[in-house]
């Protein structure tokens, strides 16, 4: 579910974007949405696979470490709320 609400945010926004209108803070916000969400999907993948899912072997693991990065690169969660809260003029 999470998977099918994200790739509709995301394709709303850049239909936004498409469409001239200016997307600050939704742009902010899908991806802190769509990094924060994959935070908890990769969390409930990795006990699905049991011990395997934290062994090296196995690509899980990887790709929980790997999904951390969406909260760092291209701005990190804290600067999204930032540029969030800029946009609401709170
Ligand atoms: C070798 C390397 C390569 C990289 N390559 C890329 C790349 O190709 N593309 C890309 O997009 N990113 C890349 N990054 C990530 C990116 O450049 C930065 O690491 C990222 O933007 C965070 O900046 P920083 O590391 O200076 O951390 P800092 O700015 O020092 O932030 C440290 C922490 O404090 C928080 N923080 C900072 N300022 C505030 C504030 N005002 N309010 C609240 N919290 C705050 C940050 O969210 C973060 O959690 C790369 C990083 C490294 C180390």
């Amino acid at each position: 579910m999470n998977v099918e609400i994200m790739r509709t945010y995301t394709y709303r926004v850049a239909w936004l974007y498409d469409q001239g209108k200016k997307i600050h803070k939704e742009a902010a916000m899908v991806k802190l949405f769509t990094a924060e969400t994959l935070q908890g999907i990769l969390s409930s993948a990795m006990p699905i696979h049991g011990g395997y899912g934290y062994m090296m072997e196995y690509p899980i693991q990887r790709f929980r470490w790997d999904g951390r990065l969406f909260t760092i690169t291209e701005g990190t969660s804290e600067i999204q709320r930032l540029i969030i809260a800029r946009e609401l003029d709170l």
